[in-house]
């Protein structure tokens, strides 16, 4: 069997904590197990989604998750090495717009008073898989953020082939003053100027790290620090050199120098900014 953080030494070292910004927990094979290499990779904050209209085990399961990671560092010898915090976004993603009824609506309200939820998402637009027709993932978009405008909580947006429209709703409605992040970004320094003009966060994933994503670090280089974040989406999109993987929140760290490089400073402000960042958005109140 293999040891909590094999891989770890293979990481670079960031110099400071860093946040995974969007996690899927729920979604990986050994939650507890990735919490802890986590916790050794230098994450400190790991924001896991949790769709209401599919599955809410997360919020049955995360104290488990959370305690048998601390067995498992304890066991391998790793005295001292604090868990990352981590803090709950819940949503209807825009593949299950047709499954955002006033159900899950009201489930999304009741949420926010958990002391974990932190964010509503991911919410937003897909236009590559069109899962739900597009009228309907328009009104669950706008009805989550009218929501997120009246609690006062940030969103987390996802938007796939379908920027413009993105957005023209969020200029229409307005972003909540709380804070509105748009997840893992793979679009190049225009589209970003735009988003950081409306006043958006960008959160960078793996794909940075691709070696054709040229674009892409362009749009990280004109992203200012106190607007950027980084996260992996784990289970997917694991970064280079463990592209093709699954990934999982410690590869974070790969992102964070990706995106360091791309800007051509080091890897402790880029953890340094993101983490604070993530703090401000997640961790309100
Ligand atoms: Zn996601």
């Amino acid at each position: 069997m293999t040891s909590v953080g094999d891989f770890i030494t293979s990481l670079p070292v960031l110099g400071n904590p860093v946040c995974d910004a969007h996690a899927h927990l729920d979604m990986l094979e050994d939650p507890a197990r990735a919490l802890a290499n986590a916790a050794l990779a230098g994450i400190a904050l790991v924001a896991t989604v949790v769709d209401l209209s599919e599955d809410e085990r997360t919020f049955l399961e995360l104290d488990g998750w959370l305690a048998s990671a601390a067995r498992m560092l304890t066991a391998d010898g790793h005295v001292g090495v604090e868990l990352p915090e981590v803090r709950i976004v819940v949503g209807a993603h825009p593949h299950n717009a047709s499954e955002f009824t006033p159900t899950v609506a009201a489930r999304m309200r009741e949420a926010t008073r958990l002391p974990r939820v932190s964010a509503f998402g991911e919410l937003g637009l897909d236009f590559h898989y069109d899962n739900s027709p597009r009228d309907v993932q328009r009104a669950a978009f706008r009805e989550q953020l009218s929501m997120a405008h009246e609690l006062a909580v940030p969103i987390v947006v996802h938007l796939r082939e379908a920027h413009d429209d993105g957005l023209a709703i969020l200029r229409e409605q307005g972003l909540p003053a709380a804070g509105c992040i748009i997840h893992c970004f793979t679009e190049g320094a225009a589209t970003a100027e735009r988003f950081l003009e409306a006043g958006c966060t960008i959160s960078f994933a793996g794909p940075i790290t691709f070696k054709k994503a040229v674009a892409l670090r362009e749009a990280a280089e004109v992203t200012p620090l106190d607007r950027l974040l980084v996260e992996t989406d784990c289970p997917f999109l694991a970064p280079e050199p463990f592209r093709g993987r699954k990934n999982e929140p410690a590869f974070t760290v790969l992102t964070a120098a990706a995106v360091a490089a791309a800007k051509g400073i080091s890897t402790a402000e880029v953890a340094l900014a993101a983490l604070s960042n993530a703090r401000k958005l997640y961790l309100r109140g």
